[in-house]
């Protein structure tokens, strides 16, 4: 299984990353559980929601957080800021950003699905504000696989709600360059740039079609699972 993760993470005991596509679409519940069974961890510690393209996190931090969680049906929402231990949650994305934001003692870790949608409602600065607002430990990040700014190709609508540091114009077309837009939220919520590592353009889920899904490339409703969870 190719499991894309942040070395950084692994070490603090949180086990976490994005799977490629090589097990098939997670967006398919059997095929997540086959993820989770091939990793150790049991399915009945993660927790999943309904993504919605907006700026909600929920917060497991303690036992009382985990009971109101799994006193609901629906969780609308795309992200997770997690404490509590022998806990996982998950996301999917199929071209929207995994991004993965934790405290540097591994004590809060947070992963969001940020869309462009969730980006230009700053998601990503939200998140790790709710994380300072817990501790002093400095932050870091890791953006994982997404549509990159080679195929991520916007009209103008979309473009004129990002910052202009982020657009690149190619051959009268727009691309907008999401490692940037959320590294700047993140810098500018106080996260030191040299924590926040990105992946190399292999990691475009668009132009890498052996090792990800793409709803931009495909139009499907595959997707790839990403998980944190804690030891
Ligand atoms: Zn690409």
């Amino acid at each position: 299984m190719n499991i894309y993760s942040d070395e950084r993470l692994i070490n603090l005991g949180i086990i976490s990353g994005t799977v490629g596509r090589d097990f098939g679409s997670a967006r398919d519940k059997e095929i997540a559980a086959k993820i989770f069974e091939s990793l150790g961890i049991p399915l009945s510690k993660i927790l999943g929601l309904k993504q919605v393209h907006e700026d909600k996190i929920i917060n497991i931090n303690s036992d009382e957080d985990l009971a109101a969680y799994k006193s609901q049906n629906l969780h609308e929402a795309d992200g997770w800021l997690l404490s509590l231990p022998q806990t996982g949650v998950m996301i999917l994305t199929a071209d929207c950003v995994p991004l993965y934001l934790w405290s540097a003692d591994g004590k809060y870790v947070s992963l969001t699905h940020c869309g462009w949608r969730g980006i230009v409602q700053e998601l990503p600065k939200k998140a790790a504000e709710m994380i300072k607002a817990k501790t002093q430990e400095k932050l870091q990040a890791y953006i994982g696989p997404h549509i990159k700014d080679c195929c991520f190709e916007v009209k103008e609508d979309v473009a004129s709600r990002f910052p202009k540091e982020t657009i690149i114009q190619r051959k009268n077309k727009i691309f907008v360059d999401l490692d940037k837009a959320i590294i700047l939220q993140l810098t500018s919520a106080g996260v030191d740039e040299k924590e926040i590592q990105t992946g190399c353009h292999c990691q475009c889920t668009c132009c890498n079609k052996k090792d990800f899904f793409s709803y931009r490339r495909d139009g499907t409703k595959d997707a790839l699972l990403s998980f944190v969870y804690k030891l």
